[in-house]
């Protein structure tokens, strides 16, 4: 079955061979691009912010190596440590009491390598490498972070839901999970695993709050919480000090700690949407978080409008729950949209005939009929995908449907 398009944006031949170009208010030849996660709609809220997050930082501020000394993780600044604790204390997303300890790297990236290196440098070096393992469909970068070194402490395992082996192993909890927004648990579950939670969208803009996170091993990052992914700011909260530990070795091998500048940004940022959230005052405005769902649950319900229309797709369902944060049920809005073809074709290429351009499947442990897309780019080209996207008809070329 092929799939025909009515108004299609410049196709190519192939399965859209059918189309014809139709004039469209906002559409143009450009390529729009939804591959990556890079979080910019953000950024017309914190232009509304104004001054209230700038950071002023004179020639002789920061220049130390040291932020802490003395300190177990000793690059990381004081003012950064409460402000990620009080955030979390605010939403109610982690529990972050005093025996939590905080890591910060160079985002959560960085953070995740040192997790591994943490977990596994302590087994012998005559075992095989530990294995790494995740639910497909998994964060496509894992497999990559976990390989790219090959590294005769770990290696990539692939999907948890056919893992096998016996013994130790690790498995990285992506929840809500990138690419297909799902709520998470372990699935090996297995004597000898170790879990690291990926809670980069565990924030109310994409998913309701509904208690704190308490992992052994969990990981945030400024870059999908608040946007500011330029910044390079992760956090690991660990209850274990050993592994701690460890990660922080990591961390002064691979760049001697974190920058200062960076830290305090975000110190500061963090502390701003902790103000707002904390405000009780009756002419409040919108703080960063509600923003931020009422956008996201905004673009969900157009994005789904539109492939309810055409009928050549499909999108995860996701329950509604009780958001502590919000304080009422919210639907789940997130980060990325999992696209499915309802006829098997495959998504990404298919929407590069249309000259969007996302991640397929395969990248992410799972057929070629799924893709994802970013819900966190600029509104201009997200208008654009939506246009785009209507154009599509699900009749085929041949007139059946
Ligand atoms: N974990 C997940 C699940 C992510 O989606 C991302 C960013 N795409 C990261 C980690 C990395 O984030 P950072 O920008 O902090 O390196």
């Amino acid at each position: 079955m092929v799939v025909g398009f009515e108004k299609a944006v410049s196709a190519t031949k192939s399965v859209v061979t059918s189309a014809k170009k139709a004039p469209t208010t906002l559409s143009s030849d450009r390529v729009i691009n939804f591959a990556r996660g890079d979080p910019t709609m953000y950024e017309s809220y914190w232009r509304q912010m104004g001054e209230k997050c700038t950071v002023v930082i004179s020639g002789h501020n920061l220049m130390s190596y040291f932020s802490n000394a003395g300190h177990f993780c000793w690059f990381l600044m004081p003012e950064l440590d409460r402000a990620i604790r009080r955030l979390h204390c605010v939403v109610r997303n982690a529990v972050v009491d005093d025996d939590r300890y905080i890591v910060v790297g160079n985002g959560s990236t960085q953070l995740f390598q040192a997790v591994l290196y943490a977990l596994s440098s302590s087994y012998d070096p005559d075992t095989e490498p530990l294995s790494v393992v995740a639910a497909a469909p998994f964060y496509s970068s894992y497999p990559e972070e976990t390989e790219f070194l090959r590294s005769g402490l770990y290696k990539w395992a692939g999907d948890a839901y056919s893992f096998e082996k016996d013994g130790a192993y690790i498995e990285v909890v992506t929840s809500p999970n990138n690419p297909d927004g799902a709520i998470r648990e372990a699935v090996v579950n297995r004597d000898g695993g170790k879990l690291i939670h990926d809670l980069a969208y565990y924030w109310p803009q994409y998913t309701p709050i509904t208690g704190k996170a308490d992992n052994d091993i969990m990981l945030f990052t400024f870059s999908k919480a608040t946007g500011h992914a330029g910044s390079r700011i992760g956090w690991a909260v660990v209850k274990d000090i050993e592994v701690a530990t460890k990660m922080v070795k990591f961390m002064e091998l691979s760049s001697i700690g974190v920058s200062k500048e960076s830290q305090l940004r975000a110190a500061r940022i963090l502390e701003v949407i902790s103000d707002d959230c904390q405000n009780s005052a009756p002419d409040k405005e919108e703080n960063f978080f509600e923003y931020g769902q009422r956008l996201m649950s905004d673009r969900w319900e157009k994005l789904r409008e539109v492939v309810k229309r055409n009928g050549v797709f499909s999108l995860p369902k996701y329950p509604q729950d009780y958001c502590n944060f919000i304080g009422k049920y919210t639907d789940p809005s997130p980060a990325f949209a999992w696209l499915k073809s309802k006829d098997g074709l495959n998504c990404d290429n298919l929407l590069r005939e249309l000259k969007i351009v996302t991640r397929g499947g395969t990248n992410f442990g799972v057929d070629s009929n799924y893709t994802r897309i970013s819900m966190l780019s600029p509104d201009d080209d997200f208008n654009l995908l939506l246009e785009r996207l209507s154009a599509i008809k699900g009749t085929t070329i041949n007139g059946n449907n």
